[in-house]
Parts: structure tokens; sequence; C-alpha cells
């Protein structure tokens, strides 16, 4: 039974790799600077300990709860934990003792919780500005790209946060997925470059889930959040 997960992530792992190098192979990038984070919300720790086995490093969660648990269980490991999700600032100092880069910042008052959680934990977080790439429509998150410099500056302020880049979810369309995709990484990569004009080492782009990793490595993404490609369809949640 446990065997027969561990195989079954390995071949979904195994054939996820295959897409990232193919995508990679026709952007004319290397695989080796494109991160794979696998996000195991929903998912037992166990299977966080089955994907280490398996050589994953990087591991995501979007509860702020079950991700603190996840990672406590799995302390024995070395992994390093994303927060991908919309974080409330009081669950910030919580989440600030155990994850190493919270890909969510989209407000001023999280990156001050942050900092101070970052602080009293003795400890330095990495973030991203998570943009809304929505067009002012119902965007799950992420501040305008009117408003992306202006709290890229005030991470990069934070004593104790480390401003690394950018992150952004495409909006979902009605139809043509792929291009909408294709369309809004292209923006968060312009995006990029605007951070990068003041803040060099703030190169990371998050981007591409299980449906649009190609649209990402394409548009230059530097860092994959893919869950279900990997651990299989959610039973709930999105
Ligand atoms: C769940 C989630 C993912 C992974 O999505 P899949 O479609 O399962 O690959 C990526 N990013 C964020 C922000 C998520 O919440």
């Amino acid at each position: 039974m446990t065997q027969d997960r561990t195989s079954e992530l390995a071949a979904n792992l195994e054939a996820v790799r295959r897409r990232i190098d193919a995508a990679c192979r026709s952007a004319g990038r290397s695989p080796a600077d494109v991160t794979l984070i696998v996000v195991t919300k929903t998912w037992p720790a166990l299977d966080v300990r089955r994907l280490a086995s398996l050589g994953v490093h990087d591991v995501g969660e979007n509860r702020g709860q079950e991700a603190s648990v996840k990672a406590a269980d799995t302390d024995d490991l070395d992994l390093r934990w994303h927060f991908v999700g919309q974080l409330q600032t009081n669950k910030a100092a919580s989440v600030a003792r155990y994850v190493d880069v919270v890909h969510s910042v989209d407000r001023l008052s999280l990156v001050q919780a942050l900092d101070k959680g970052a602080a009293k934990a003795h400890r330095r977080l990495g973030c991203l500005v998570e943009v809304d790439l929505t067009d002012g429509g119902a965007g799950r998150g992420g501040v305008t790209p009117a408003e992306v410099t202006a709290l890229a500056d005030q991470i990069a302020a934070a004593p104790h946060l480390d401003l690394l880049g950018v992150m952004g979810v495409a909006p979902l369309a009605r139809e043509h997925q792929r291009d909408a995709s294709a369309r809004a990484f292209g923006r968060l990569a312009e995006l990029s470059d605007q951070v990068r004009s003041g803040h060099p080492e703030a190169y990371l782009i998050s981007a591409g889930m299980s449906d649009d990793l190609e649209e990402a490595v394409s548009a230059g993404a530097t860092h994959l959040r893919v869950g279900s490609a990997i651990l299989g369809s959610r039973a709930s949640l999105g």
C-alpha cells in the first residue's frame, strides 16, 4: 500500500520533471534554473516524507495550521517550506517560525507582521510580492501591478525580510486557459524586470501550476508550484 503510493508519486514526479525539461528545451533555458515546489496541501505528512525520499526538497502549503503540523512532523528532513496561500496578519508570526519563503505577500500590514515574527524567531524570511494578474477581476489576492514597486521597497526595507521576487497565479479563463496563462505570466515577467531594476537580487518569479507550467517556464519562471499533477486531485478545497 505504502509502496504503491510511493511508486505513484515517483511516476507523477518523473512525468512533471519531463514536462519541465521539455519546456526548458523549447525555451532555451536550463532545467537547473527552474525549481519545482511540490504543493502538498490537503495531503498527509507521510506524502511529504515520500516525496523527500524521491528527491523533493521544496514543498508548498497554503494554510498555516496544516503547514505548521506537517513541518513539525517532518522536521528531521531537509526541506524548504514555501507558503503560497492567503495569509492573515495574525497568523504571520506563526508562519515566520518555520516557513522559508512566503510567496503571498500582498500588503504592508503583512510585511510588518512577518518582519516582527521573523525577528522574534531569530531568523530571516524570504518574501515574494504576490501580484493580482486578473486585471482588476476577482483575484484571490495580490497587489495590483501599479502597487508592486512600493510593496517591494517595503519588503526590502524590512530588517528581517529578504525580497526575493514576484509571484502570480494566472486568472481562471473560461476557455483557452493556456493562452490566458501565457499573457498573465508575460505581464508578471515585465513586473519582475521592474522590481529588479531597483532590487537586482530579487530575481525569483513564482508562476505556473499543474495546468500551465509550460507557459510559466516559457515566460521565465524560476519557481513552479505544482500540486495535483504529482499528488492527485484534491478531494476538496482549491
Ligand atoms: C494549490 C496551489 C497550487 C498548485 O495547484 P495545482 O493546480 O494543484 O498544481 C499552486 N499555487 C497556489 C497558490 C496554490 O494554492
